[in-house]
């Protein structure tokens, strides 16, 4: 393959729809291969425990170091990326998945109740490049949803996965900004018409257009994307006096 990604989870039925769509032709035509684990077939009492009382004191339950250590001994060799889902970690963007698209083997921890034993990491990181990453300002109940979310977003940039080539380069993020709206037939409903520029032969003049829809929809809902120069000018309107 392509690109092997192997997640370890408590719940690894959770991550079956991976293997559908168009992960799942990538996963057919052998770009993507998938390993899922059970973390549980690395406990060793009856009860198949793999989470403890936090040190410290506070409520829930933290996962077990002496469970973790060994399931990524096993899963997760010296070359591979090791990327842990948290919510404080450094957040995941477009240039996470472009590099991730260029590994050659990830694996992913999935972590629930309040997380994992930090040492599991530090100890990895002894010999693994490992990444505590997240999915966004939100907290999940578990690393299984964040971790499809990611793979997702890495797997699709991979040549042969996607069937147009050219859809993801004209994608919000590509080119720091949002995408403009789109429109397919019919040219009127419910009263609605499509932007006349778009039925139209002028490519150059679409082109434009796209830009101009591009940077006044990042300016209104994601300003924080524009570069300088690309910003309003300052609000000039002394109110205040
Ligand atoms: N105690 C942790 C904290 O406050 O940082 C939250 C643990 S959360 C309830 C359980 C698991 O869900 C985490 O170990 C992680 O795997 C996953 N998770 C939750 N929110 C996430 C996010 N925003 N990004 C990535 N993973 C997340």
């Amino acid at each position: 393959p392509v690109i092997r990604i192997g997640v370890v989870s408590i719940f690894p039925e959770y991550l079956e729809p991976m293997r559908m769509a168009l992960l799942g032709k990538a996963i057919d035509r052998g770009i993507l291969a998938l390993d899922t684990y059970d973390l549980r077939d690395w406990t060793h009492d009856v009860h198949r425990a793999v989470d403890d009382s936090p040190y410290g004191g506070g409520p829930g339950m933290v996962m077990k170091p002496t469970v973790w250590g060994p399931c990524l001994d096993e899963v997760c060799p010296d070359d591979a990326l090791l990327v842990v889902p948290t919510p404080a970690g450094v957040p995941f963007t477009q240039a996470t998945a472009q590099q991730w698209s260029r590994e050659s083997h990830i694996v992913f921890a999935c972590g629930r109740y309040e997380g994992i034993d930090q040492r599991v990491f530090d100890d990895a990181a002894k010999r693994v490049r490992v990444q505590e990453v997240s999915l966004g300002d939100f907290v999940l109940i578990g690393g299984e949803v964040a971790v499809m979310a990611m793979v997702e977003a890495t797997v699709r940039l991979i040549d042969g996965v996607l069937g147009n080539k050219n859809s993801h380069q004209q994608d919000s993020f590509s080119n720091g900004l949002l995408e403009g709206p789109s429109y397919t037939r019919p040219p009127t409903w419910r009263g609605l018409d499509v932007p006349p520029v778009l039925l139209g032969g002028d490519h150059a003049k679409q082109d434009r257009w796209r830009t101009e829809q591009s940077l006044a929809r990042t300016r209104e809902r994601r300003p924080d994307l524009l570069p300088p120069d690309l910003l309003p000018p300052p609000d000039t309107d002394d109110t205040a006096s």
